[in-house]
């Protein structure tokens, strides 16, 4: 697949030598959402607790009529058959040519002009640092920055059995509502694919063979993400950062509810207490369009018995049409869906967002 980057590509691991794409960064994505679709469906992902571990004697020995089955009954959840666990090869193998990308110029450190806080008595404004390309003495040296061009994806099937092309339809799906790579929370990793659309139909048919019964409330599911599409006038890189500090004030009132759903760098030094970001804000691309995403969870009970997930959505739900033109908003069993409202289905939801 080729690919043109439409917001900078960030896919460095911290700790990585060498300055390029990295396809673990991408495999991550994939995953991830690849986890999230299957989720959604009711099928069978592992977790951090549990993770899947091949056992060839019960592949071996398994009278199962289909090969998922046999694979199950050795060990495998839906996700780890197909991107892999121990003992059981990823069914693909993904290589990327970058044959037009350099360096992304990136505005550092980047302030959050339009506002300012008070804390502790003291007014200050937002900062976020980034790695600068152009200095020497920065850690990891050289510093891992994010990309912009073209490049190549290298797909290739290892198992006669698995379609390549399910792999092909998730990146479409990746490229048409949410972010490739790391630090999407950043506003990185809008990409589209150049030519021809993959056709999703193959990554849809696999999925529907994991429908189930299985039920994640803490977990990211199809069943509680949102994906949207926002209209800005004349935007610069800053409004990802003010939309973040907006988004961030709207949770003012609870700092735990804020952390769990802006993210935070845990506080002074107890990076045990560091929470990823569930909602992601796109830097501007394509004549002034935004991309916002995210996942609330049902249920977040390490917080209080007072978590009220439509709440958290619809107050950003009402932050960004007040603010701006909302041009889609895509959300399951919801009246918020501009396309179709109201789909119970995660079957059904899934077809329309892959446009089948
Ligand atoms: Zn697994």
């Amino acid at each position: 697949m080729r690919v043109k980057t439409l917001t900078p590509l960030w896919t460095g691991g911290v700790n990585s030598k060498v300055d390029r794409i990295h396809e673990t960064g991408l495999l991550g994505s994939l995953r991830w959402w690849y986890e999230t679709l299957v989720r959604g469906l009711g099928g069978n992902v592992c977790n951090e607790e549990h993770k899947c571990d091949f056992d060839t004697q019960k592949y071996i020995s398994s009278k199962a009529n289909s090969e998922a089955e046999r694979l199950k009954e050795a060990g495998l959840c839906d996700v780890c058959q197909v991107f892999g666990a121990t003992g059981w090869k990823r069914r693909f193998r993904l290589s990327v040519v970058e044959d037009n990308i350099r360096d992304a110029k990136i505005q550092h450190p980047i302030k959050a002009y339009k506002k300012k806080y008070v804390s502790g008595g003291k007014e200050y404004v937002p900062t976020w640092y980034f790695s600068d390309p152009s200095k020497t003495n920065v850690s990891p040296v050289p510093p891992n920055t994010p990309k912009i061009g073209n490049f190549e994806i290298l797909l290739q099937s290892l198992d006669y059995d698995f379609q390549i092309e399910i792999i092909k339809g998730l990146i479409q799906f990746i490229a048409d509502w949410a972010g490739l790579g790391a630090r999407n929370q950043m506003g990185f990793g809008i990409i589209e694919p150049i030519g021809e659309r993959a056709d999703a139909s193959y990554l849809y048919e696999k999925l529907l063979t994991n429908v189930g019964n299985y039920h994640y409330a803490e977990l990211p599911s199809l069943k509680n993400v949102f994906l949207v599409q926002i209209k800005v006038g004349n935007a610069e890189e800053v409004e990802t950062f003010n939309i973040k500090c907006d988004l961030r004030r709207l949770f003012s009132d609870n700092k735990d509810v804020r952390h769990f759903v802006m993210g935070t760098a845990g506080e002074k030094k107890d990076s045990a207490k560091k929470i990823a970001a569930k909602i992601k804000i796109s830097h501007p691309y394509n004549d002034n369009l935004m991309r916002i995403w995210g996942w609330i969870p049902e249920e977040a009970d390490c917080y209080n018995k007072n978590w009220d997930r439509e709440k958290i959505v619809s107050d950003i739900y009402k932050y960004l049409t007040t603010n701006y033109n909302l041009e889609v908003w895509r959300e399951i069993d919801s009246k918020r869906d501009t396309v179709t409202p109201n789909i119970t289905k995660p079957e059904k939801f899934l077809q329309s967002l892959l446009g089948l």
